[in-house]
């Protein structure tokens, strides 16, 4: 695949404005990680690991939280990213006006609806969760509440199945890491 200065481009301009946006949120763990720390992180596992080379679903990656946890409109997303961003963003964007409940449920039963690129971004996303909630877990959660967690992701990823195997393996990969460290 060739890559022009537009998708250098492009990527540069989603790292840009996830960094604007997210500039005021931590993660939940105890040193409070800058929270692009994440998109970022996604971004990588769908490059590097996943071997994704379509830079929509890097800029999608990247961009995956903004809609859900930050002010920014749908209309500001098209306009610099194109519809088909847009598109993947909306994808794996949960519903904020439903109880959180419901909506970890909706999770379970949308992923096999997806389309395939938003599977990855979901896959990638959960990977990043896992990895995080083993090592630098939400600094209040008991071993409990990450076990149901886990249990909750492995649901998720049943239903992503298919779409990039070697994401596949390494979720199952990080999902037994974590079992591990947190039952003892
Ligand atoms: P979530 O389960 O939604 O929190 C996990 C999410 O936080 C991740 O998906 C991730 O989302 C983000 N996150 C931020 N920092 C970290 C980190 N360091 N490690 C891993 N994930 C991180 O929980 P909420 O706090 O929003 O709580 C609501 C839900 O939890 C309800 O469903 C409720 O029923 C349940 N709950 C369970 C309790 C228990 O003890 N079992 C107690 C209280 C609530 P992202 O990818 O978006 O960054
Ligand atoms: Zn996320």
């Amino acid at each position: 695949m060739h890559y022009t200065e537009h998708h250098i481009s492009m990527i540069l301009d989603a790292v840009k404005l996830s960094a604007e946006r997210h500039r005021n949120q931590r993660r939940k763990d105890a040193d409070a990680t800058p929270y692009i720390n994440h998109p970022v992180s996604v971004a990588e596992m769908l490059w590097k690991v996943g071997g994704v080379r379509d830079t929509n679903v890097i800029v999608a990656g990247l961009l995956h939280d903004l809609i859900e946890d930050t002010k920014t409109e749908s209309q500001e997303i098209r306009k610099l990213f194109g519809d088909q961003v847009l598109s993947l963003v909306l994808e794996v964007t949960d519903d904020k006006r439903l109880p959180k409940a419901e909506r970890k449920r909706l999770q379970i039963v949308h992923a096999t609806g997806l389309s395939t690129k938003a599977k990855q971004i979901k896959l990638a996303d959960k990977i990043c969760n896992v990895a995080d909630i083993t090592w630098t877990p939400p600094h209040n959660w008991t071993p409990q509440r990450k076990m149901e967690y886990l249990e909750w992701s492995a649901e998720v990823v049943a239903g992503l199945r298919g779409c990039n195997h070697i994401l596949e393996d390494e979720f199952d990969r990080v999902l037994a890491i974590a079992r591990e460290k947190i039952k003892d």
